[in-house]
């Protein structure tokens, strides 16, 4: 028999002693809400007693194709044995039965991604030992036909539907407009309804168990409805949103979930009951208030589900009835915010005034909201700086640059809602999921409008830009979902009456009628909703954001036991740098010069390419040489007297030049309009020459520091622009600019040899030229596997170092940058042949090279800065392993990606510090 302790106690036993065995920490064995729920108790809050079975658990059952492993149901029948003991109550029993509420809890938060049943261990007989105890038999029977609703759906299966269907009808026929307003009467023959859809939907070859005198009956039985409630939430960690949710969040497949089993707390007991869910701050300004909603004489689900209006939080006082759970709710905030030192995500049922916790966690929160609790936090000593740095995660930050409304006079607001997640967006209306990933998929950016999302909706939210629902608090699932993702939300835009069949919203109290593909505005921000289309703007750094990020700064800047880490943009116009230096760039590690080559620069270029007339060459240089010197005067003076790392010309040339077979469809059109003999000809030798530069494999080809061997010329012109920009700007304005050059795609080290004797050549003659000192370093870009085998030959010869991860990991997986993505690694991904995508978060080989590189070139040169300007220089998880792994002094990324770099530098920087 296997010894693995597989189920865990929490809660009170018969005399009211705390028989807890788990706590916080114990996360990936009880699943986050297990974890929190012991911890809960070792607290000393009031949390009706459970017990919980392990993720280790669900693994197993799954991993075994849904086998219980050996002993695990006789350790749960133990527990369930015990939980009855010292609940005094028993499953099923006909005088006072016990009901179990079956919860799922991943180590990570997946919120409404699994399964959840509630009332469990109703049955004929318990319904009326309940009704004998309660003597309420409304409450008996809306937990009766709530249970069997749930069961059928969450267990069996059933199409949820069928069961809204005949609620629906038997409010018509009662008259009444909610579901607590049906009478006891009602909710009876409901029950029995139930039972025959159940019976109806399920089938008896699937369930033999089920079957007695040959027909399906709904279990009878708690231990059944146990163990097959305990199955179903096994087996939900695997449906197909919480994959999904999984892929979105970058949660490992392999966890699994814990199965919580507690004792019910009833929220529909009548008007002092109540459920809801709060979190002890704004989770989306992040301001010291209580957030949250509550429903009178409701069960948990109601609230989330959004079928009918919530409450807020501050109003529950108000109630006498609930004015007592009100204050201990209060002091439980406090509570559980002082031994968090967080912001908590709670749920909450009241039954008869009496307050009951079901769930505590760290609360998911926006961009906006981290920040200002992380600073807050901190003048409130309840956190350090260096913790309110490492809890901001960077990858959020994004949400902070999100789009806003970019108008002067006010938008003319067609409705307004709740302000659920913050961002604009705009987009064309669709009515579903499959609709909003269908139009996406076509290019098309849409919003989803929706009376409620429910967790089938994550695939079209993911693709929408933006998300409205009509019904619905800030805590609904659409709210939770989206701000989450970071998608503009706007909720319970109580105005739309939205008619999803018929594809068209009415707007109430006016006479608008919007249709599916109609251009709609939301401002998640506000809660606002315009009719066509607003125009956006990007958000300016300010305020809380700046503030963490000082602090950041303060953290990767200093010494530390290592060296300090910089972060530095890539950008190749002055507007780029300058947005940049506003976002906190220290410097330009990589401007890509061959961008300065496009737009009415192309046909100069083109001209020194594909000209065989010298002179025309010449001039063709000469131009580019003054255009470049003005760029590169414009970006030093930009950039004052800051790095500006300049990369000589890279790209295959080719793609500088015109597209052959568009040329050629261009000399056939002429040829058939009779163009001059002469026009025709010269067209012609063009595309001669443009074939003639055609490659097999233009990314191995003729690229990089190759170029500079085959047409010399183009380094000497570029070097001389660098060296002649920064000659002028100290001769002529007492500036102080700093630029280097940098050689793209060495492979050899005679290559950075002789690229270091024309550049320093060219320098020399330029600072005689102009009567200046100029020292401009040049340092080789390590974009190749050779060169970091051989990084401590290069190095004697360079500089500095820095690594384009991009080729890098092209050339070291001999996986096309421009095809890859698009063609297999999406297989690799679902395939799990790849964790993650190479070209977006640094994989270990490419970083093992880039640690070897940096190692073999400080062999050489101790004090030697080695960089990174690929993509992952902005990836906060490659940011923290270049530094950790790697000991790179930077990284340089789009402008953009500099907070997010700055906050990933300063956690890697207190990785290392730890
Ligand atoms: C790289 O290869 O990582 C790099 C920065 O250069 P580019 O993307 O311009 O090839
Ligand atoms: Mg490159």
């Amino acid at each position: 028999m296997n010894d693995e302790k597989r189920v865990y106690r929490f809660g009170g036993d018969e005399q009211g002693r705390d028989v807890t065995e788990g706590s916080a920490s114990m996360n990936y064995v009880l699943g986050g809400k297990g974890a929190n729920l012991a911890e809960m108790c070792r607290l000393g809050l009031p949390v009706p007693g459970g017990f919980t079975i392990t993720c280790q658990t669900c693994v197993a059952y799954s991993g075994a194709g849904d086998v219980w492993p050996l002993g695990a149901l006789d350790e749960i029948d133990e527990a369930t044995r015990d939980l009855e003991r010292r609940m005094g109550r028993k499953l099923g029993d006909p005088d006072d039965p016990l009901l179990v509420s079956v919860r799922s809890g991943a180590p990570f938060s997946m919120p409404g991604m699994m399964d959840t049943v509630l009332n469990l261990g109703l049955n004929d007989e318990a319904a009326r030992g309940l009704i004998k105890q309660t003597q309420d038999e409304h409450f008996v029977w809306d937990s009766y036909r709530r249970f069997i609703q749930m069961f059928s759906d969450v267990v069996m299966g059933v199409d949820a539907e069928l069961f809204e269907n005949a609620l629906t009808e038997k409010r018509l026929v009662a008259g009444v407009k909610s579901d607590a307003e049906l009478s006891s009467g009602d909710l009876f023959e409901l029950v029995e309804e139930f039972k025959g859809i159940f019976q109806e939907h399920v089938s008896a070859s699937d369930h033999p168990e089920l079957v007695v005198d040959g027909k399906v009956m709904f279990p009878q039985d708690p231990a059944v409805q146990l163990r097959l409630a305990i199955e179903a939430v096994f087996g939900s960690w695997m449906n197909e949103r919480a994959c999904l949710y999984r892929k979105r969040n970058g949660i490992p497949d392999d966890l699994g979930t814990a199965v919580n089993v507690q004792a019910m707390a009833y929220g529909n007991k009548g008007d002092s009951s109540a459920t809801g869910v709060a979190f002890t701050r704004d989770p989306a300004s992040g301001e010291n208030v209580r957030y949250g909603d509550f429903l009178i004489n409701a069960q948990g689900e109601d609230v989330v589900a959004g079928i009918r209006n919530t409450q807020p939080i501050q109003e529950m006082g108000s109630y006498p009835a609930l004015a007592d759970a009100a204050r201990d709710l209060e002091r439980i905030f406090q509570i559980l915010e002082a031994h968090y030192r967080d912001m908590m995500d709670i749920e909450f049922t009241i039954e008869q005034g009496k307050l009951w916790m079901l769930q505590t966690r760290v609360g998911k929160r926006t961009a906006t909201a981290a920040l200002r609790i992380a600073i807050d936090m901190v003048e409130e000593g309840l956190i350090d700086r260096e913790t309110a740095v490492r809890r901001i995660d960077p990858a959020q930050l994004d949400q902070l640059l999100h789009p806003q409304f970019n108008t002067h006079t006010a938008p003319d607001v067609l409705a307004r809602g709740l302000n659920a997640s913050p961002g604009a967006a705009v987009g064309e209306i669709v009515f579903s999921s499959d609709d909003a990933v269908r139009r996406a998929g076509e290019g098309v950016p849409v919003v989803l409008v929706r009376w409620e999302t429910n967790p089938d909706d994550l695939k079209g939210m993911v693709a929408a830009e933006g998300i409205l629902t009509s019904h619905g608090g800030k805590t609904s699932h659409a709210a939770v979902i989206a701000r989450g993702m970071g998608a503009p939300c706007v909720c319970g835009v109580e105005a739309f009456r939205i008619d999803a069949a018929a594809k068209e919203v009415h707007v109430e109290g006016t006479d608008v009628v919007l249709r599916e593909g109609d251009i709609i505005s939301i401002d998640g921000t506000t809660g606002i909703v315009v009719a066509g289309a607003v125009p956006l703007k990007r958000a300016e750094l300010t305020g809380d954001l700046e503030t963490i990020l000082s602090w950041a700064d303060e953290i990767r800047l200093q010494p530390g036991s290592t060296h300090p880490y910089h972060v530095r943009v890539n950008a190749d116009n002055p507007e780029d740098a300058e947005l940049a230096l506003g976002f906190g760039a220290e410097a330009i590690g990589l401007c890509r010069t061959e961008h300065m080559f496009l737009g009415d620069r192309k046909e100069i270029i083109q001209s020194f390419i594909l000209s065989d007339d010298e002179q025309e060459r010449q001039a063709a240089l000469d131009s580019l040489l003054t255009v470049q010197r003005r760029d590169f005067l414009k970006m030093f003076k930009t950039m004052d007297d800051r790095d500006v790392v300049v990369r000589l010309i890279d790209p295959p040339l080719h793609e500088f030049l015109d597209d052959p077979r568009s040329l050629e469809v261009r000399i056939a059109r002429l040829e058939a309009a009779g163009a001059p003999a002469e026009e025709l000809e010269a067209l012609k030798a063009r595309l001669r020459r443009i074939d003639g530069m055609a490659e097999m494999n233009p990314m191995l080809g003729l690229r990089g520091v190759r170029l500079s061997f085959v047409f010399p010329e183009l380094p000497l012109m570029q070097v001389r622009a660098i060296a002649s920009a920064a000659a002028l700007l100290i001769r002529d304005e007492g500036l102080a600019p700093k630029p280097e050059v940098m050689v793209p795609l060495v492979s050899l080290e005679s290559e950075q040899v002789q690229m270091r004797s024309i550049c320093e050549q060219v320098i020399d003659e330029v600072a005689a030229e102009y009567g200046v000192a100029l020292d401009i370093p040049v340092g080789t870009m390590l974009e190749l596997p050779r060169a970091c085998l051989m990084a401590d030959a290069i190095a004697q010869h360079a500089d500095f170092l820095c690594f384009g991860t991009n080729d890098l990991t092209q050339t070291t997986f001999g996986f096309s940058r421009d095809d890859a993505e698009s063609k297999f690694i999406p297989i690799y991904l679902h395939n799990k042949l790849l964790e993650r995508n190479p070209f977006e978060t640094i994989d270990e080989g490419v970083l093992e090279l880039v640690r070897m590189a940096v190692e073999k070139g400080r062999s050489v040169k101790p004090e030697l800065t080695c960089g990174v300007c690929g993509e992952h220089g902005g990836d906060p998880e490659s940011i923290k392993g270049l530094f950790n792994v790697a000991g790179v002094d930077y990284v340089s990324c789009s402008p953009y990606r500099v907070p997010v770099a700055r906050l990933a530098a300063a956690q890697a920087k207190l990785a290392e510090m730890a």
